[in-house]
């Protein structure tokens, strides 16, 4: 028989620990020792429990690093103590938090899932019960006394996936996230139907280690028709601007406009790094497809495939962060590291 797993919950803020002002009609985070009492049914599952929470619980919008760090800290300081790990918090950046953790958790082999809601725990038909309830129960999963998911994941509205594959898609919907580019990682229904092929492999015997250096010397640049050149220059003369996620069309396609080059070709003869993204929402970057990609191939731009802007984006900050040295940064990013690209 499999021993009874130990979850850590951490409460970072987000909607699904707010509640009402009942003046304003604003939502404000409310006190976490209160969890218990507002889901009674967590003392009927089969784990044991225990909850630690931000002194001052956030709206995801207010994320920054710092926190993420704070995050990947409170995982480290009790990773022995625990079989896995539950993190509340926003929907609204959740995609971005959950996978620079993906990132910064190195050889993980126990799961922590993020989650939240859209509705306030103690709103009548919020989705926050049963969102918390089934990460939990995936958290505690054992198959021969080890965690069943080794990775950073994240559970919304019946879907386990891995978190470095989602994007919030709705603000309204209480499907809120979806992974376009991989399957989910579990399906929950009357049966938790598990995708075992799709599971990040066990790591072995290696140790945990926590990647705390991020660097935040970067920029995303999407690009609309009517993208102008005096923009482009703006942005590249920000100071310290070390990366780029520049969001291409379709399957990593730009104008074919010789200022557009130019600059490209001067900023990275500078050494900032800048890799093609799709602003599609599923599908890949295939530079050399089409004429107005084939230049951007030979300038050349990192190939981001069919990474998402959230997992690129956290994936530069962890790399520069790590001092990868120029001339391996293309290959590296280029390389899934947590299975955040195909
Ligand atoms: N604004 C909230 C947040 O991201 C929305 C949510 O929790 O879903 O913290």
């Amino acid at each position: 028989m499999e021993s009874k797993s130990k979850i850590l919950l951490i409460y970072t803020g987000g909607t699904i620990g707010m509640i009402k002002d009942y003046r304003s009609g604003a939502l404000m985070p409310f006190d976490f020792s209160e969890l218990e009492s507002k889901i009674p049914e967590l003392s009927q599952l089969e784990c044991t429990i225990k909850s630690i929470s931000f002194e001052h619980p956030i709206d995801s919008s207010n994320m920054k690093p710092q926190d993420w760090l704070k995050i990947a800290g409170l995982i480290e300081q009790n990773y022995d103590l625990f079989d896995g790990f539950v993190v509340l918090h926003g929907s609204d950046t959740m995609s971005y938090t959950s996978s620079a953790l993906s990132y910064m958790l190195e050889n993980l082999s126990k799961p922590v899932v993020f989650t939240g809601s859209q509705l306030p725990i103690g709103d009548l038909r919020t989705d926050a019960k049963e969102n918390l309830i089934t990460s939990i129960q995936i958290a505690a999963l054992k198959e021969k006394n080890k965690p069943l998911i080794q990775e950073v994941c994240l559970y919304f509205e019946y879907k386990l996936y891995r978190a470095n594959r989602t994007t919030k898609v709705n603000a309204e919907h209480f499907k809120a996230f979806e992974s376009p580019n991989f399957p989910p990682l579990i399906t929950s229904g009357v049966h938790l139907k598990i995708n075992y092929s799709s599971l990040l492999k066990p790591k072995g015997n290696k140790k945990l280690v926590v990647h705390k250096a991020l660097d935040n010397n970067v920029a995303i640049l999407k690009l609309f028709p009517g993208f102008s050149e005096k923009l482009l220059e703006g942005v590249l003369r920000v100071p310290d601007l070390k990366a780029i996620i520049l969001e291409t069309y379709g399957a990593g396609n730009a104008p074919t406009e010789e200022w557009l080059f130019r600059e490209l070709k001067k900023a990275i003869e500078k050494g900032i790094h800048i890799v093609n993204v799709t602003q599609c929402y599923g599908g890949s970057v295939l530079m050399g497809s089409y004429k107005t990609s084939e230049v951007l191939k030979k300038l050349p731009l990192i190939n981001g495939g069919d990474i998402t802007t959230e997992a690129a984006i956290t994936k530069l900050m962890y790399l520069l962060g790590s001092r990868v040295s120029k001339k391996s940064f293309q290959t590296i990013f280029e390389t899934s590291l947590r299975g955040e690209m195909t």
